[in-house]
């Protein structure tokens, strides 16, 4: 069997192609079932304000607890949710989840400067017409502050986008903070920071990941910094796991980093008990 491409080129199908096709088809299907039968969890991964340590934000994290395979990371399931739409309904529960644990560890702190949540946000959700309803939805139902979350966009799904920019405007308007996601690595387009209503650039992990004084990823890194800081967005350094990137990047001009060096994503009782740690030493 062959399958037609382009302008008169033929591709043949081969097995290979079908297996995949066929893993996908029986992925879909156990996707289904694990939003039916709620077989997600969230992990948290701490934010770090560089200058001190202070622990800030954290960054929820999907995981899928697959009844046979275990743990699964999203990036072998949130790609194909994003093709099929299935993230919307994901995402909606991931918001509520965050926004429930958000308001119990702003409970369990009482008077501490509330910990800020990171809530990742795919392109296919930023164009969902419900998706501003269901963030203020979970905020009212759990008595969340908007100043209290901050949803993450990448580049690539707000690109070029009208209907994502409407939605991260009026996001913007609840009080919510959004940060530019893996900044840096898609075609990125510059002219996206002129519109677009984030207040924050993460730096990714890419740049971070073999940064020196000298080479490139320095340059880039410095370039960053200085233009969050010039349109008075907040920088954050993902994926640190030294001392000399961290301090590298604190003298780059970095508010913030997140990475192993400090911890990987955590079950919650985790973050409460760092929490609890970082609020009786500072
Ligand atoms: P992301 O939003 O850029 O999240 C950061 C990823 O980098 C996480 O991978 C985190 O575990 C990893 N990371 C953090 N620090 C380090 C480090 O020091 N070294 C290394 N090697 N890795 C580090 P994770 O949890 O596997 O998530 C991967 C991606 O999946 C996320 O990238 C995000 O794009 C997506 N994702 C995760 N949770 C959700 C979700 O709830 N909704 C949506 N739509 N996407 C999600
Ligand atoms: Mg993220
Ligand atoms: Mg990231
Ligand atoms: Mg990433």
């Amino acid at each position: 069997e062959a399958k037609r491409r382009g302008k008169g080129m033929w591709v043949a199908y081969t097995d290979e192609m079908g297996a995949r096709i066929s893993a996908e088809a029986v992925l879909i299907r156990e996707l289904d079932q694990a939003i039916e039968e709620n077989q997600f969890t969230l992990v948290y991964q701490p934010i770090v304000r560089l200058s001190d340590g202070t622990l800030t934000a954290v960054e929820s994290l999907i995981r899928w607890n697959h009844p046979v395979r275990g743990l699964v990371p999203p990036t072998e399931f949130i790609p194909v949710a994003e093709r099929t739409g299935q993230i919307v309904a994901i995402g909606r529960w991931v918001l509520r989840e965050a926004c429930r644990q958000a308001a119990e560890w702003s409970r369990v702190f009482p008077g501490a400067v509330p910990l800020s949540v990171g809530v990742n946000v795919a392109g296919p959700q930023l164009r969902d017409a419900n998706l501003v309803a269901d963030v203020s939805a979970a905020l009212a139902e759990f008595g969340l502050p908007a100043a209290g979350l901050t949803i993450e966009v990448t580049e690539t799904a707000v690109l070029d986008d009208e209907q994502s920019h409407a939605t991260m405007v009026a996001l913007r308007a609840l009080g919510l903070k959004l940060a530019l996601d893996d900044f840096g690595t898609a075609a990125s387009s510059l002219g996206l920071l002129l519109t677009c209503p984030v207040t924050s650039l993460k730096l990714d992990r890419s740049f971070v990941e073999s940064i020196t004084t000298v080479g490139r990823q320095a340059a880039v890194a410095t370039a960053v910094s200085q233009m969050a800081a010039a349109l008075e967005f907040s920088s954050v350094a993902e994926g640190i796991e030294t001392e000399e990137q961290r301090d590298l990047l604190c003298r780059l001009g970095y508010e913030y980093g997140q990475g192993y060096l400090w911890s990987r994503p955590v079950p919650p009782d985790r973050i409460t008990e760092l929490r609890a740690r970082d609020l009786v030493s500072g």
